[in-house]
């Protein structure tokens, strides 16, 4: 593919945007396996330019008063309207979401952006009068400095909206290292920040891979990291950071159970569970990826389960015909995804829905695999146990609620679990017992909205404060208690002089 037909994918640097002059690596429509762009392979040099951009533009940054600092989320809330459509659209075209998915994600951007735009009351801090006689205390929260944010592919947008604006808008100063397979969505963000006019160096934007994350780690006027991405990588950046003396909340990976009682009204349960497992073509990390049927529920939703599935339409998602569900992120993905669907297979695993084979003549190099279900899977089976991260949906069989949430309980991961239910009880049960820190009754992605905090447990979180909510304030700020004695004796003094 001639060069000149790439997409320019440039880092921006104290204000300035830059274009490598190092080969970095292939930006693919997954639609059709096409390269559209080569994404820099930046490293310690830019990062280092960038961390010292983000220090000196942090004492003014810092003094700004929040209600201008809100100002500038205000006319970025509504710049992110306007285009809109163009940030959907380069999130399918550089991600393989549909147009509604893309759509989707992006709103949850967008409550991101409202959300720290109320940054002054998010600042409000306590006060106490009178903690002995005629002295008084209160609280600040300050922002930290240099922050850092890492994230993954499969949610180009929404993921870093879940870290800048609530960064900046605390007065913190700002370091993005987006996905290198799409890093096009992170460079329209950066541009209508620019538009929305925060100030030079306030947000930087580097991309690259591990040299890039490791300066970030080390250098020490970072002051913290977000991240989220895949299990070992979040360990690793936790353990690294924190070592060196950085904070740090670290998203890690998942593998969410959905349980489906027998008394579950089926087609609603279908479409929802359809829905978690297949939406994104599975690739979120909240994903429901395994349905435990409780007693009967198995013969009851799985003939329609099956159905639902063999009807989903596989296809681009970069054309005016939508598809209901598109291509997985890359070639080598594609072929991950369809090998673990063996292994199930050979394990003893029945596929009663395939999706290995699915054909899509319109694009055939585009990255595909039809959904797909696998009954009677075994705790001891590598499906039950590995993240697949793509339209995978194993269904386990347990005779009561008990065996369903031990069952749910042995995860390694606690990001998500749902029940669907037509019990109260039940339902209670289970929010109460289930090892996973969101929970859907029945709704199959309990993904928290921005004033909520993302609370994954076990492996799916290493940190203290998670990402979104009041969580994220206390992330992006510390806290000041100043204790102030009035001297003067008596106040009325003041007024008679
Ligand atoms: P990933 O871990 O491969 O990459 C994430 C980021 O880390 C990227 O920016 C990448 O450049 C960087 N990175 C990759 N390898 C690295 C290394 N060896 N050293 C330093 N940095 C490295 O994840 P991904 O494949 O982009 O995203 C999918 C994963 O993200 C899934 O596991 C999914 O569950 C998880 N995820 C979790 C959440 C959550 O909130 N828990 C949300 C979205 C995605």
């Amino acid at each position: 593919m001639p060069i000149a037909s790439l997409t320019p994918c440039p880092s921006y640097i104290g204000g300035e945007w830059l274009t490598s002059a190092v080969a970095g690596t292939p930006v693919y429509n997954p639609s059709t396996g096409e390269v559209i762009a080569e994404c820099p392979a930046g490293g310690a040099a830019e990062i280092n330019a960038a961390v010292a951009a983000a220090a000196a533009a942090f004492p003014a940054w810092r003094d700004t008063p929040p209600v201008e600092r809100a100002r500038v989320f205000f006319r970025y809330r509504h710049l992110y309207e306007q285009n809109f459509d163009r940030i959907c659209a380069t999130v399918s075209r550089e991600h393989g979401k549909t147009l509604a998915e893309a759509r989707g994600s992006a709103f949850r951007g967008l409550e991101n952006i409202e959300y720290a735009c109320g940054i002054p009351t998010l600042l409000f801090g306590d006060t106490l009068e009178n903690v002995a006689r005629n002295v008084d205390c209160e609280t600040l929260l300050q922002p930290l400095g240099v922050c850092a944010g890492i994230t993954p592919f499969n949610f180009p947008a929404m993921v870093p909206l879940w870290m800048f604006p609530l960064a900046l808008a605390c007065g913190n100063t700002f370091i993005l290292k987006p996905s290198e397979k799409v890093p096009l969505t992170a460079v329209l963000l950066v541009e209508l920040l620019e538009q929305a006019g925060l100030p030079k160096g306030v947000m930087n934007l580097v991309h690259g891979g591990r040299e890039c994350v490791d300066t970030l780690l080390t250098h020490p006027l970072v002051r913290a990291v977000s991240f989220v991405g895949s299990t070992p990588i979040a360990k690793y950046i936790y353990e690294t950071g924190t070592r060196h003396g950085k904070r740090v909340q670290a998203n890690g990976g998942a593998k969410n159970y959905i349980v489906v009682m027998p008394d579950a009204d089926v087609p609603k349960t279908v479409e929802a569970l359809s829905a978690a497992a297949f939406g994104c073509a599975g690739e979120r990390c909240m994903a429901g990826s395994t349905a435990i049927a409780v007693g009967a529920a198995a013969e009851r939703m799985l003939p329609s389960l099956i159905a639902a599935a063999k009807a989903i339409r596989v296809g681009p998602t970069d054309r005016a015909a939508q598809p209901d569900m598109g291509p997985v992120i890359t070639g080598a993905h594609r072929d991950r995804v369809r090998s673990l669907i063996a292994t199930g297979e050979a394990e003893g695993a029945q596929i009663v829905c395939d999706g290995r084979g699915v054909r899509v003549p319109d694009a055939p190099n585009g990255f595909y695999v039809g959904a797909t279900i696998v009954d009677r899977v075994q705790n001891e089976m590598t499906l039950a146990r590995e993240e697949v991260f793509g339209p995978v949906l194993n269904v386990m069989r347990m005779e009561d609620l008990d065996h369903a949430i031990e069952q749910a309980n042995r995860s390694a991961y606690g990001n998500g679990a749902a029940i669907f239910t037509n019990s109260g009880g039940a339902a209670r049960e289970f929010k109460h017992r289930v090892k996973a820190g969101m929970v859907g009754i029945n709704v199959g992605v309990p993904a928290t909205m921005a004033m909520f905090p993302f609370t994954g447990w076990d492996a799916s979180f290493f940190g203290d404060l998670h990402i979104q909510g009041r969580e994220a304030v206390q992330f992006y700020t510390q806290q000041k208690v100043v204790t102030t004695r009035w001297l003067g004796g008596n106040a009325a003094d003041v007024w008679r002089k």
